[in-house]
């Protein structure tokens, strides 16, 4: 009732304006038709207000095209951004289901992005696009954790994938999941960390095995002091025979220091080589000069055909390194009484000058040859032959691959001889296709 009669009031109160509103409109024009100056003042008022009202209008429509476009060219930017991303990303809705994901994602999923639509009006399963179940799960958990904990929560998660292939593998990532906005939706980055675990792995290895292989010439070395402080080594003979040990152990350290030195430095590009015109024959025959007597100690045939004027540009001292390298393992690896090789060829179809050092030892085993050139590899079963660290190789590699721009490699069948080249780009390729 009470409601009902305020309704009435307002209703009367409405009516009555409207009509005082309209009995002043209809007072002043009556006024202007009466007075024809006063009319045309009021026209030129109406129409002012018209212009005005107009002006307001067009700036009005103008700003909001140009919202528009600036929200367009917005959007467009962003969808660029979201599909160039080289990480994977998805967006997730409250329910924890994919409503967008970049090509980068879909390409993890191995999921054809011209077939596969994933967006708001067909959203995706998390499953779907990660294939660990453990981990989608997971993500699908901490997605939920991080919308509960407001919007500037950020939770991450690591997660491995397996690679089917000829070789299956796994592939590592982190999920790094940020709150995206009020409506519950969360943003999954995947940043792939398969590269530096690796990294690591190898790094990691690479200390074990430096620490290894040093670890054998000091004990040595310190046994030799031991039994030479300890002054229980009566005769000169043996002292001498101890001091021998020690200062032999001493070199093997120095010398896989250094080398752990060059690779290092060449493999962070801090080496500075000294670049010179060498004549790759003329290096060749000093070196095999320099290691004549060890091959004659093991009646070993060392032979030498090397062309003279084979130039390249290239650092002398590095390069005669890799030579003697080949060369001494060569004599360590070969029975006495074999042969090894040196030539130096120029090779006119890659314009390169060639070295090659062939041996008629034991060859290398089909499943060690792959591995030859890596740090500290070396042949189980050639281990008592010679001694080493299985840095020579790859010291070699490094110098010809990342200081020369050349290449290296074995052939080899097992019990055939093993044939070692290398081959350095030549300093004046256009005089040797002459
Ligand atoms: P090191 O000789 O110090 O062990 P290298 O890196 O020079 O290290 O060589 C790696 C391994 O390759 C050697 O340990 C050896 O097993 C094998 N190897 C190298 N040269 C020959 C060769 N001419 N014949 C047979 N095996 C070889």
């Amino acid at each position: 009732m009470f409601e009902s009669s305020s309704i009435l009031i307002a209703v009367i109160a409405c009516g009555l304006g409207i009509a005082l509103a309209s009995w002043r409109h209809r007072r002043r024009l009556r006024l202007a038709c009466a007075d024809p100056g006063s009319a045309r003042r009021l026209l030129a008022e109406v129409s002012k207000l018209h212009d005005r009202f107009q002006d307001e209008r067009d700036s009005r429509s103008e700003e909001q095209v140009l919202a528009r476009r600036i929200a367009e060219e917005r959007a467009t930017r962003f969808e660029r951004m979201f599909t160039s991303f080289d990480d994977p990303i998805l967006v997730l809705d409250r329910h924890g289901e994919v409503v967008e994901a970049n090509p980068a994602a879909l390409a993890v999923a191995k999921l054809d992005p011209q077939s596969c639509v994933v967006d708001a009006v067909h959203p995706r399963p998390l499953s779907m696009l990660i294939s660990n179940q453990v981990a989608a799960k997971e993500i699908h958990a901490l997605s939920r954790n991080v919308v509960d904990g407001g919007p500037e929560g950020l939770r991450r998660s690591v997660f491995e994938l397996a690679e089917e292939g000829s070789v299956p593998s796994t592939r590592a990532f982190e999920a790094v999941i940020r709150a995206l906005d009020a409506n519950g939706r969360t943003l999954v980055i995947l940043h792939e960390t398969t590269r530096e675990r690796e990294m690591a792995r190898l790094k990691s290895e690479f200390v074990a095995k430096a620490s290894h292989e040093l670890r054998t010439p000091l004990s040595s070395i310190r046994a030799s002091l031991e039994m030479l402080s300890d002054g229980e080594l009566q005769n000169l003979e043996q002292r001498t025979e101890f001091l021998g040990i020690a200062m032999e152990e001493t070199d093997r350290l120095a010398k896989l220091v250094n080398d752990m030195l060059d690779i290092s430095c060449i493999e962070a590009g801090v080496a500075r080589p000294r670049v010179s015109c060498v004549d790759l024959g003329t290096i060749a025959n000093e070196v095999v000069d320099g290691l004549r007597a060890a091959a004659e100690r093991k009646s070993v045939d060392l032979r030498i055909h090397a062309e003279s004027g084979l130039v390249v540009d290239g650092d002398p001292e590095m390069l005669a390194a890799v030579i003697g390298n080949l060369v001494g393992n060569g004599l360590k690896y070969v029975p006495e009484g074999e042969r090894v090789t040196v030539t130096v060829d120029a090779e006119d179809l890659t314009r390169s000058v060639v070295v090659t050092v062939t041996d008629t030892g034991l060859g290398i085993p089909p499943e060690d040859i792959d591995r030859l050139f890596e740090k500290f590899y070396r042949i189980k079963r050639y281990e008592r032959i010679a001694r080493g660290t299985g840095l020579g190789l790859n010291l070699c590699r490094n110098i010809v691959e990342q200081v020369h721009q050349g290449r290296i490699g074995v052939d080899s069948r097992l019990g055939e001889g093993a044939r070692f080249w290398f081959s350095v780009p030549a300093s004046h390729p256009a005089s040797m296709a002459a």
